[in-house]
């Protein structure tokens, strides 16, 4: 039996080949989650919850881990993160200007990722393919480059009516009837429905087709969400990581990342 505690944050993942591993880091403690595979695991959340920005306890999370102040003040949650097409730090309006340029106002790419179904997607150039593996995604193409995150997030919006922008957790967890999209063919369909100003983007010979297989030994088939508000234990046979979920053998799933900032007790057989 082995334990650890910490506060909990997205797990870290690695690439060989196309093979992902996890990493989770506990305190100091970097902790290869692939390891687990087949063994009990329990999580007991501590009844406390730190801000993953300024540390300080919070007693609810908002945006996946931060406190309320944070949340209305810092960059990382602001109104772009999740709708990159409303970003102006390139007009200079940001909460945190170093951090926009650091971060908006980077090389951006516009995706097609299979997680689930298929979706269209924004992240920064140097985010990928990690941002790929957190969703969980088992396959992605690049379509554009963009030189910062608005532009990214115009040309996604003309394309979420016919791809989809959302990850459906079920899908992507179960891995069950996803369609073998032909990436190559659907850049192409994604392209035609670009305005003229804004397809001079596209990236039109990076035609590439990332692949990800996930350290997965049995899919649930009726997930069920793991919730640390309800029910503040969760123990299982750990059967396979994807996204950024733990699948367990009884078919309930824990989501790491939506848990951001709870302070836990990880022990494991
Ligand atoms: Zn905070």
């Amino acid at each position: 039996m082995k334990e650890y505690q910490g506060n909990l944050i997205k797990m870290n993942s690695g690439l060989k080949n196309n093979q992902v591993s996890y990493s989770l880091k506990l305190e100091d403690e970097d902790i290869e989650m692939n390891h687990f595979l087949d063994k009990s695991i329990s999580l007991v959340y501590q009844n406390r919850i730190n801000c993953i920005n300024c540390g300080k306890e919070t007693k609810k999370s908002f945006g996946q881990g931060f406190c309320y102040q944070c949340f209305t003040t810092a960059p990382q949650a602001d109104e772009c993160v999740l709708r990159p097409d409303k970003c102006k730090a390139h007009l200079g309006i940001s909460r945190d200007v170093a951090w926009s340029d650091s971060h908006c106002l980077q090389p951006h790419i516009v995706y097609l990722a299979v997680s689930g179904g298929l979706k269209v997607g924004v992240t920064r150039l140097s985010q990928v393919p990690a941002r790929w593996v957190d969703q969980g995604a088992t396959k992605a193409i690049k379509l554009c480059e963009a030189p910062n995150r608005h532009i990214a997030g115009v040309i996604e919006k003309y394309l979420m009516q016919s791809f989809g922008d959302k990850t459906n957790w079920k899908k992507m967890v179960t891995n069950g009837n996803v369609p073998d999209f032909d990436l190559m063919a659907e850049k192409k369909k994604a392209v035609e429905l670009l305005p003229s100003e804004l397809k001079r983007y596209v990236l039109s010979s990076d035609n590439e087709v990332f692949e990800f297989e996930y350290p997965v030994l049995k899919w649930p088939e009726k997930p069920q969400q793991e919730n640390l508000d309800k029910n503040p234990e969760v123990n299982g046979v750990l059967k396979g990581i994807k996204g950024q979920y733990l699948l367990f053998g009884h078919q309930t799933v824990f989501n790491v990342r939506r848990f951001s900032g709870y302070a836990v007790k990880l022990k494991v057989e």
